[in-house]
């Protein structure tokens, strides 16, 4: 029996990367998975790749997550595609990486407005469904840097950080209805996101890490697995370090 037959699942930020491997991963295990993310032709394309390669069911859809209408709309198109959202993945997340003193006031709320304002929203509009049906889960992607800090990522360590609080008061404020809510922390994993990084940098990190590489997409991807299936009924507000033991 796969592990998520029956379930839908809507992910954003899926189009590549971390988002797309959990995709990948949700489909494969049976569900229905709604791709979502800020440029609508690319969720698209992600979600025909999938459902050639698994046979399952998806939905491409376009949104930005800081805007409240577009997270109401995907929450509701999703579900009128699908007939319900039993799994929520808050995974799209930038960064605009500065030390402080250079870091402008723009680049610190657009870093906010997504990543934790972002997940707030879809959240918000998803329990709606979720707290009705006295069911659900929600997955935050948050990051290593949101546990440890770093210098150059105040805003992006800062709104994963805060990812983590609202993951915890949303679970306690959800588990009355049987809506769980947890988050993955990924350590330095293999994306877009990552590729920047100079040789130099990526061989500095990997010597701090104790598993001595960086993680893929697809590692991150099995623990969010765990977090929406039966496997974890009885865990709510945590946090799941997926980081080759950067961070203890
Ligand atoms: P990625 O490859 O850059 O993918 C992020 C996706 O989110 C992109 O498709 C991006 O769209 C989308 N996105 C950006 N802003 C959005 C918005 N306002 N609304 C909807 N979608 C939006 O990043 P990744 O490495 O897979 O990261 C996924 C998540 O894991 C992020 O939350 C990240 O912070 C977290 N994380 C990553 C790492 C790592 O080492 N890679 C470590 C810890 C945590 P565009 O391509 O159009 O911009």
């Amino acid at each position: 029996m796969k592990r998520l037959e029956g379930k839908t699942a809507l992910i954003t930020g899926a189009a590549r990367g971390i988002g797309l491997e959990i995709a990948a991963v949700f489909a494969a295990e049976g569900a229905l998975v709604a791709i979502a993310d800020l440029s609508a032709g690319e969720a698209a394309a992600a979600a025909n790749d999938i459902a050639a390669r698994t046979g399952a069911r998806t939905l491409g859809l376009g949104l930005d997550v800081s805007k409240e209408a577009d997270c109401e709309r995907a929450v509701q198109e999703t579900a009128a595609a699908f007939g319900k959202v039993d799994i929520l993945v808050n995974n799209a997340g930038i960064t605009k990486d500065n030390l402080v003193l250079r870091m402008k006031e723009a680049d610190f709320d657009s870093v906010m407005d997504v990543n934790l304002k972002g997940s707030f929203l879809m959240a918000k509009a998803a329990a709606k469904l979720m707290l009705k049906a006295r069911a659900g889960r929600i997955i935050n992607i948050s990051s290593v840097v949101g546990q440890s800090g770093q210098a150059g990522q105040a805003n992006y360590a800062a709104s994963k950080a805060g990812l983590i609080g609202l993951t915890k008061s949303l679970a306690r404020e959800f588990a009355p209805r049987q809506v769980l809510v947890n988050a993955v922390a990924p350590g330095f994993i293999r994306t877009r996101m990552t590729e920047g990084l100079k040789d130099e940098a990526r061989a500095k990190i990997s010597e701090l890490i104790p598993l001595g590489r960086m993680g893929e997409p697809g590692e991150v991807a099995k623990a969010a697995l765990f977090l929406a299936g039966d496997d974890s009924a009885y865990v709510t507000g945590q946090v799941l370090a997926v980081n080759g033991g950067l961070y203890m």
